[in-house]
């Protein structure tokens, strides 16, 4: 049996350029309590609990190294479940100098929080 296309190849859709996403990162703020419950929901182990200087002191905020953060989201709906909202999803060319610092001072008009 013959089918159609035997001869003639099948019409391909033409290529479409993707469009381009921003790349989100997390990012945490200062409400951040510490609990490291994010710790262990990252898909990538990009976060990392702050050693604090004394058992005295109150936990320090998590850091999270954002050049391996897949901004899956995952962390921001479990701090958000916390009722924290400390950990909110940037555009990665907003952090400029913050880079490796965990931390955006950009202006918040040019930051995205999730909520
Ligand atoms: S879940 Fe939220 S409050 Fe707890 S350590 Fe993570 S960012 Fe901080
Ligand atoms: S957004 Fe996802 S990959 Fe990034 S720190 Fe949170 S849990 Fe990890």
């Amino acid at each position: 049996m013959t089918r159609m296309y035997d001869s003639n190849p099948p019409p391909t859709a033409p290529m479409r350029p993707r469009a381009s996403r921003e790349r989100l990162v997390a990012i945490v703020s200062e409400d951040c309590t510490g609990c490291q419950t994010c710790v262990d929901i990252c898909l990538v182990d990009c976060i990392e609990p702050t050693p604090t200087a004394a058992k005295s002191q109150p936990p320090a905020p998590v850091h999270i190294r954002e050049d391996e953060c897949i901004g899956c989201f995952l962390c921001a709906k479990v701090c958000e479940e916390l009722e924290a909202k400390a950990i909110h999803l940037v555009p990665v060319e907003r952090l400029g100098s913050d880079r490796g610092t965990g931390r955006c001072t950009a202006e918040p008009s040019s930051a995205t929080p999730l909520s």
